[in-house]
């Protein structure tokens, strides 16, 4: 292969998404993806706001369902959210990557696990003064260098973990699928803090299937299939990360999971994965035409991914102690608190909550 201008760690949708940019501007691209195959495997329920049209039209063929609101249930106390036309698609997430990948020119380099990195023959990526060196990663296949290096490798990210980046939480995300054909025009959430001390169960319609779900830092299969009393044909897990660190680095970018980017709320990070791999792929840009790999460069990404939703995460990191905090009594009182002004919440941004 010629040379390498960008290293994508990571063949999530995040990396494909960024990738793409990267490569229409005339930079030679290097994904790499642990997995043998894209998108493969799944462990997203795929629920998304229509804030995705802004960055990938979904295509028929993945979009299992539509919905248009959810109703939140603590005990007898409920609360329906919602818009009056679709708030929200319900796809298929393994077709949304797949369809990402395909439109790259350089393919994704599949079964190559990345599992060090370094700044060239130099030593550690973070030594002061060594912005002439490229950086550097070591694979099972190998060591590939190049100019950048972009952490998309997801919750567990090996990029964030050189650089000690870490999210301030890392949850569970367990679900469960079962074959009932459920055309509901909202998502249903259920916070029982007896089962679920930092989080909630969900139940998303599919279409031709149900999906049930449990978010938790202690979330697991047993405990979410007896709260709903399933038997699924299908189970998936994965993790889940809340609230990010430090994404910028000399020569290093980390982007999506990779930097915690998710809802602190209800953990989507689709949507400002994306919103964060456009505000990279503007920087990485800028850098190479620079010149200017350094870490004070670079640092213009994080101010720009902080301003674009900065203040949600914040936001979303204080509700989510207030959520911790509290007892099922005052859920349920939030709750009823809530349904008072539904109103003023229907219509509400679900990625973009605060103003
Ligand atoms: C149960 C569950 C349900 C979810 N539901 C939703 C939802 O409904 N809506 C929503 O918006 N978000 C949801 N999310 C979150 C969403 O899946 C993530 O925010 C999104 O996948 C982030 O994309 P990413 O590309 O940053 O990371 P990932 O999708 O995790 O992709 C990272 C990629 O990097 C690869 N990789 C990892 N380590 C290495 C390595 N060392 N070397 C090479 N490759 C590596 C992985 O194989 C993977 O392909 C859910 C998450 C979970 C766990």
């Amino acid at each position: 292969m010629e040379k390498t201008d960008v290293i994508v760690a990571g063949g999530g949708p995040i990396g494909l998404y960024l990738a793409g940019l990267l490569e229409k501007s005339g930079l030679s691209i290097r994904g790499l993806e642990e997995h043998k195959g894209i998108g493969r495997p799944n462990h997203c329920s795929g629920l998304v706001s229509r804030n995705l049209d802004r960055f990938v039209k979904p295509r028929k063929e993945w979009i299992e369902h539509e919905v248009s609101g959810a109703v939140f249930r603590a005990g007898p106390s409920s609360v329906r959210v919602g818009k009056p036309g679709k708030a929200a698609y319900v796809i298929d997430r393994s077709r949304l990557d797949a369809f990402l990948a395909d439109g790259l020119e350089s393919a994704i380099e599949l079964d190559v696990r990345v599992e060090g990195v370094a700044q060239g023959e130099e030593g550690d990526a973070r030594k002061e003064g060594a912005s002439h060196l490229p950086i550097a990663v070591k694979t099972n296949k190998g060591i590939f260098k190049a100019q950048m290096l972009l952490g998309c490798d997801g919750a567990n990210s090996l990029v964030a973990r050189h650089f000690g980046a870490r999210p301030k939480k890392l949850l569970m995300g367990v679900i469960a699928i079962t074959v009932e054909g459920n055309c509901s025009e909202n998502v249903e959430i259920f916070l029982d803090k007896k089962a679920a001390k930092d989080g909630f169960f969900w139940k998303i319609p599919r279409g031709l299937t149900t999906e049930y779900g449990l978010f938790s830092s202690n979330a697991d299969f047993l405990e979410l299939e007896n709260f709903f009393k399933i038997k699924p044909s299908e189970r998936r897990a994965g993790l889940i990360p809340v609230g990010p660190g430090k994404t910028c680095f000399q020569r290093t970018l980390l982007v999506g999971d990779a930097a915690g980017m998710s809802k602190p709320w209800s953990g989507g990070g689709l949507i400002y994965g994306l919103t964060a791999a456009r505000i990279a792929a503007r920087t990485v840009i800028d850098a190479f035409q620079e010149g200017d790999f350094s870490e004070g460069f670079l640092a213009r990404y994080e101010r720009g991914w902080k301003r674009a939703f900065g203040r949600q995460i914040q936001a979303g990191m204080l509700g989510r102690k207030v959520f911790e905090s509290s007892g099922n009594f005052e859920i349920g009182m939030g709750l009823r608190f809530l349904r008072a002004f539904s109103p003023l919440l229907n219509g509400l941004d679900m990625d973009f909550l605060v103003r």
